[in-house]
């Protein structure tokens, strides 16, 4: 397969190198920010609009969409009220949004959900968790608040922005073509989706999909087996079965899949973490889209294993879109919980260092090199592509 660092360079540039004076008067894009959240995590969703308020939209002014399966109580609303001078519209999700739909068995459901609890599974027997990824995976672009609305810009809980960002990226990714934009890629836990490949791959064959050069991107190469880390997490070593650990295509709770629907391939774990995400609502919105969703959530993996929807929207994207489509927000400081993303460390034109990219030796040198500018005293002060990054 072509190197998709290289082609992703040539179409995915940063938007935007450094600082600029933010355009206040320019047209807005037709988006919104999405938060969905609890009462109880008001503190959380206090801490992630401070900073993206700060960072980014005391001078955008984009408005906020808040989604809940339960109602906001006034203490909530009137909080976040005092934190942001834009619009806020309060959301109910309904139940045939959230929970179980009827085509499913819910006690046997519940005991799925219960059997990944004692596995030890990360979020696995936590029922409302399984709500919450199956509503981001294929319910909240259908959301009545956010019918309005074209591109959508995902906040939650417990996040930071440490750099300014002074230009509108919704505007750019308008202009640019794009359709899904990331900061941080990561591998998931494999013991929470042991069948997901299947299904995907199943419907990328089923439709006589070809690749567009970003299925590889999700693929296992043999070489990148040898590397890998310890496939399962230490902290969840002891308690998982090996049934689990060593589960493969085939051998999980999910029904059978005529192996001659799959190309052969192994899922490597990469997504997109979807805790940030500026995308096209009409992208998620389309027959496409909403085909694969269906799919997939048919197979009953969201109950019986543990899909989230950052590996839906990740293997949506290899199945639907090219590396054109995407953008990587190399310029963005994010930190969630544990993980961040850093633009000192992300010269302009780097993609992001993923193992399981191919990278060829004209790759790394042209790397290297372009390390070695940032490095010199033209270069932008940052090192990186960030702006006034703390
Ligand atoms: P993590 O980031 O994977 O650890 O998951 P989180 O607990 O942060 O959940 C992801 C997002 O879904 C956050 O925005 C949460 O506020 C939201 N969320 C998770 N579970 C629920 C739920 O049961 N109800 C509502 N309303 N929001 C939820
Ligand atoms: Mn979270």
């Amino acid at each position: 397969p072509p190197s998709i660092r290289r082609i992703s360079e040539k179409h995915d540039k940063v938007f935007v190198s450094g600082c600029l004076d933010p355009q206040v008067n320019r047209p807005r894009a037709n988006a919104a920010f999405v938060v969905l959240a609890r009462n109880q995590e008001l503190e959380g969703v206090i801490q992630s609009i401070k900073s993206i308020e700060r960072h980014f939209n005391r001078w955008f002014h984009y408005p906020y969409v808040f989604l809940n399966d339960g109602e906001f109580n006034s203490t909530f609303k009137e909080t976040i009220l005092n934190y942001t001078s834009s619009s806020v519209e309060w959301g109910k999700i309904g139940p045939e949004m959230w929970g179980f739909p009827d085509w499913v068995d819910e006690g046997v459901a519940k005991e799925g959900i219960a059997k990944q609890g004692d596995q030890a599974i990360m979020y696995g027997g936590m029922e409302s968790y399984h709500h919450m990824c199956r509503f981001y995976s294929g319910f909240f672009y259908k959301h009545e608040l956010l019918q309005k609305y074209k591109w959508y810009w995902r906040l939650e809980p417990e996040i930071k922005y440490f750099c300014d960002i002074t230009y509108d990226p919704f505007i750019h990714m308008e202009r640019e073509g794009k359709t899904y934009g990331f900061t941080i890629a990561v591998k998931e836990l494999k013991e929470t989706v042991p069948n997901i490949f299947r299904y995907a791959s199943a419907y990328k064959r089923t439709n006589n999909l070809t690749s567009k050069g970003l299925w590889e991107m999700f693929i296992e190469k043999p070489e990148d087996k040898e590397k890998d880390l310890p496939k399962e997490d230490p902290k969840y070593k002891k308690t998982l079965p090996e049934e689990i650990l060593n589960s493969e295509p085939g051998r999980g709770a999910l029904p059978e899949i005529d192996p001659e629907s799959m190309d052969g391939e192994t899922y490597n774990m990469c997504h997109f973490w979807s805790n940030f995400e500026i995308a096209r609502l009409d992208w998620l919105r389309s027959k496409e889209y909403n085909d694969f969703f269906e799919m997939m959530d048919r197979s009953g993996g969201f109950w019986n294993e543990r899909w989230g929807d950052a590996p839906i929207h990740s293997l949506a994207a290899g199945a639907l879109l090219s590396p054109k489509d995407i953008h990587y927000f190399r310029d963005f400081g994010y930190r969630h919980t544990t993980i961040q993303h850093c633009p000192a460390n992300a010269p302009a034109r780097q993609f992001p260092h993923i193992p399981y990219l191919e990278m060829t030796t004209e790759d790394e040198k042209e790397r290297l090199e372009e390390d070695a500018y940032w490095a010199t005293p033209d270069a932008p002060k940052e090192n990186g592509v960030g702006c006034r990054c703390k």
